[in-house]
């Protein structure tokens, strides 16, 4: 790859003096050096404080966002930016104060709380903003302020009180949205929807190039600058890809208006990369660079609490949340810590090379928190939202079948001990939510795969995509193929769109929501199809 010569000065001198040390010895404390200068400087070293008057166009393009909700605290998010489509994003390299305020009404006459933050030019102005001490289980309302710019108004929520009897609980599943394929139509939709908190889970950009019309989306007569025309590399090129998506109005609308908790697929750093190792013929030392740059972005531009700050190219991005009695979420990044995929990647009969135990898609340490964190739940329903295909998908209903090395179909010793660590936890309701595959499924989770006779165990519900793959089809190609040689395989669907979910006492229920066109602006929204499955006998049937 010949782009890799792009990289910023930053990048360079950070990859002379520490890339190959951290390659060479893997600790975290070369990677927090190597990137110590990106950390806000504190005392006489701070950068100046910008005056509020020379922000003089309205810093709040890119909208507001909240995360992960905690019984007594809301994450808020923003990020100044005047001008999203420069590297500076319009401002000079000072500090900006924030104002900032939580009300329990959309007209602000009854605030909670307000506060100031400081926006930093090292984080490029991006605030996240943790609010404590509230009431679980209430809704609120949030806005900005700097200087006589007030932002777009959020809404959030509290989760329910630890032990709290909750009995019903609604969300939505959301993935993969190449700005190129088409609009965001779903999210347009989604914002609407009554829903408690949305989880993304992955590929929330593509690190592609995007020409002058922006892909699929050649309907409008915008021209993107040339900043987008190249895959993303550096720090700079992650931000302003952010600061594209960020500029669809249905993107801003959905985090307005729910709590979102997200996961990390490839592409929001690069295609099937696994751990250390690129997609590319690339040097690890380099390639770990460009991950701390995205996951940098990443974390710049999601409303994502302190524990998830990277340092250098490690991010704890796996991590808990509890909605009283009623669930508990134990959310996975299954590309941090995998080993390298099988067999070179793709479509593969599985063989010795897949089927090593040794393998892992979690990493040992995520595993075990996994299965520590099973043992100690108390939760109705156990649901792990993370990226890939968790139950078997073989590509044709003949013995020469093949399955997908990026999936866990490509780690099965990794999904044999933590099915296992499930059943041995007690865990009786457990929900996998998927993304990756921009298709939309319905699966029963078997005992043994091979076995169509033994127990079911679980259920998994693949959210399609929101935009990628551009229009798509209700009944895929392969269709007939995949259901004849999954069993499991209980509903398949090709559209765009999201899944959401309602997590009740006795039953779950999961309506697959599509949209019929994604490359013109303004598709309806449908309900696909709808399936249940009850407390304490997995297994999806139509509702
Ligand atoms: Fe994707
Ligand atoms: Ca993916």
């Amino acid at each position: 790859m010949d782009h890799v010569q792009d990289h910023s000065e930053e990048l360079r001198v950070a990859a002379r003096h520490f890339g190959r040390r951290r390659f060479l010895t893997v600790t975290g404390a070369a990677a927090a050096l190597a990137f110590a200068t990106q950390l806000p400087a504190a005392g006489a070293a701070a950068a100046a404080e910008l005056d509020a008057r020379r922000v003089t166009e309205d810093p709040f393009t890119l909208g507001v966002a909240s995360g992960d909700p905690l019984p007594d605290s809301v994450l808020l998010w923003t990020r100044l930016a005047p001008r999203p489509f420069e590297p500076d994003g319009g401002l000079p390299a000072g500090r900006v104060s924030v104002h900032w305020e939580l009300a329990r009404d959309e007209r602000f006459a009854r605030i909670v709380r307000r506060g100031l933050a400081v926006a930093h030019p090292e984080f490029r102005h991006g605030v996240h903003i943790e609010v404590e001490h509230l009431d679980p289980d209430r809704v609120f309302f949030y806005r900005f302020r700097v200087g006589e710019w007030i932002s777009p108004v959020g809404r959030t929520r509290t989760a329910p009180a630890p032990g709290a009897r909750n009995t019903a609980l609604r969300l939505a599943a959301v993935s993969c949205q190449a700005y190129h394929d088409g609009y965001f139509t779903a999210y347009g939709h989604l914002a609407r929807e009554d829903v408690d908190v949305v989880f993304h889970l992955g590929d929330y950009l593509y690190e592609y190039a995007v020409g002058a019309t922006g892909g699929a989306r050649a309907y409008t007569d915008r021209t993107l600058p040339a900043v987008f025309d190249r895959e993303t590399l550096t720090l700079e090129d992650y931000r302003l890809r952010y600061a594209l998506y960020k500029s669809d109005p249905d993107l801003r609308a959905a985090h307005a208006a729910h709590p979102f908790v997200v996961t990390w697929d490839d592409h929001e750093t690069e295609n099937n990369y696994a751990g250390d190792t690129p997609e590319n013929d690339v040097p690890p030392e380099e390639f770990l660079l460009r991950r701390a740059a995205a996951y940098r972005a990443y974390w710049e531009h999601q409303p994502l609490r302190r524990p998830q700050l990277p340092e250098g190219p490690d991010m704890r991005l796996y991590r808990r949340l509890r909605f009283g009695r009623l669930a508990q979420f134990d959310i996975l990044d299954t590309r941090q810590y995998r080993s390298d995929q099988a067999y070179g990647d793709g479509w593969r009969v599985p063989g010795p090379e897949s089927e090593d135990p040794a393998r892992t898609l979690t990493g040992a340490a995520q595993e075990r928190w996994l299965l520590d964190g099973w043992r100690a739940s108390e939760a109705r329903w156990n649901v792990l939202p993370q990226q890939v295909v968790f139950s078997e998908r073989r590509d044709r209903p003949t013995a020469d079948f093949k399955l997908s090395m990026d999936s866990w179909d490509g780690y099965p010793a990794s999904r044999r001990r933590v099915l296992a660590g499930a059943e041995a936890a007690g865990v009786e309701n457990l929900m996998v939510l998927t993304g990756d595959v921009h298709v939309g499924y319905g699966l029963d989770i078997k005992a043994d795969f091979r076995d169509p006779a033994s127990r079911t165990v679980g259920t998994e519900i693949v959210a399609t995509s929101v935009a990628s793959g551009k229009d798509g089809a209700d009944r895929p190609s392969n269709y007939d193929r995949l259901m004849q040689a999954n069993p499991h395989l209980r509903f398949f669907n090709g559209r765009r769109g999201y899944v959401t979910v309602e997590l009740g006492e006795e039953s779950a229920r999961a309506d697959f929501r599509t949209v019929p066109y994604v490359t013109r602006p303004g598709a309806p929204v449908t309900t696909a199809a709808s399936y249940v499955t009850e407390a304490g006998a997995p297994g999806l049937t139509p509702a």
